[in-house]
């Protein structure tokens, strides 16, 4: 055997980067999260080359001190969690402290940032994940990143990146998750030149259910039902508006998109009887439940969690989808 012997942080960054940084899309998902907890109520996404060569997020929320701006592209390096008791009642849509590592160290980013209250903001360069310019600039409140040339520098990745177009539908997807997820954030994005999707932030989950899937929506159903601390709430289509396929599921625990098997069975054992087999029916739901009954620390990409009561939650989901069905 050969010697054993540590790898240095930027190889260990490069395989972490892998895990959260699959393609432009989860890139989206990840700068929009940040925005999304740094409060920011407009925020903006312009891609070109689906999310290749170009990608920019801007916001309007808190911005970052300089000395913070430095240290949030360090891996592990976060606002957002103090210590392992946090862990339990997670509160914040990011809180791994890994996706900008992940993103810098394969890629060349710009940052613009400022807080409310500075008289300057600060503006740094990052070249695979090492900081080559800083300068104060002046900026508008908030934080622009814009990410270039992404897998640059790991051939091996950018091997398994489909065409631009391919890319920049998933992107596009990315976006229109985060607008139905945040309602109360106003999302625009800018696609070649061309500007694709804008919600208002107001008018609550209608109102960007509308703007992301058109008149469409009009025809589906509401559901808003409460049992002890769980709530659930959205849409869901009508039996006999199925789809051929699951695309049109999606689903939300505490306003973050999730895949889950069981949320999954509860919407469709709601329908059951009532759909033709191969077909699937389309939702758009909001769980809420308490942080602490919900585990969301199970995979670097966030998209998996582990519910503390399985059965409370197939209920909470069965069983208010099932009411919305049943009063029509
Ligand atoms: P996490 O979101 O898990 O904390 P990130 O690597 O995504 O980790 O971000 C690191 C830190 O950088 C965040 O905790 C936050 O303090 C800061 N940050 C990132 N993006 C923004 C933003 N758009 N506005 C303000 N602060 C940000
Ligand atoms: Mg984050």
């Amino acid at each position: 055997m050969p010697k054993i012997i540590q790898l240095s942080p930027h190889v260990a960054n490069l395989i972490a980067a892998g895990e959260v940084v699959e393609r432009p899309a989860s890139v989206v998902k990840e700068l929009l999260e940040n925005a999304v907890d740094a409060g920011a109520s407009q925020v903006t996404v312009e891609i070109r080359d689906g999310g290749m060569t170009f990608l920019r997020v801007t916001d309007n929320g808190c911005g970052m001190a300089t000395e913070d701006a430095r240290t949030a592209f360090l891996r592990h390096a976060t606002s957002k969690l103090r210590s392992a008791e946090d862990l339990a009642a997670i509160a914040t849509m990011g809180f791994r402290g890994e996706a900008l590592a992940a993103i810098a160290s394969v890629s060349r980013i710009d940052l613009m940032t400022k807080t409310p209250g500075a008289i300057a903001g600060t503006s740094l360069h990052l070249e695979a994940g090492s900081i080559t310019e800083e300068t104060e600039v002046g900026c508008p409140d908030g934080t622009t990143i814009i990410v270039r040339d992404l897998f640059f520098n790991t051939p091996a990745r950018m091997k398994f990146m489909k065409s631009d177009t391919v890319e920049g539908g998933r992107v596009a997807a990315a976006v229109q998750q985060q607008a139905l997820a945040h309602p109360e954030v106003a999302f625009k994005f800018i696609r070649d030149g061309k500007q694709v999707l804008s919600t208002p932030g107001t008018g609550g989950l209608e109102a960007a259910v509308y703007c992301v899937y058109g008149r469409e929506c009009a025809k589906m159903i509401k559901v808003e039902s409460r049992w002890e601390s769980y709530s659930l709430t959205g849409f869901v289509s009508k039996p006999t508006d199925s789809r051929p396929s699951r695309a049109l599921q999606t689903f939300f625990v505490n306003d973050r998109p999730v895949k889950s098997r069981l949320l999954i069975a509860a919407l469709e054992e709601a329908y059951r009887n009532q759909i033709m087999v191969g077909k699937f029916p389309a939702c758009v739901l909001h769980l809420n439940l308490p942080a602490n009954t919900v585990d969301v620390n199970v995979h670097p990409a966030k998209t998996e969690v582990k519910f503390l009561s399985e059965k409370a939650v197939f209920d909470c989901i069965h069983y208010g989808v099932l009411g919305a069905l049943n009063k029509t």
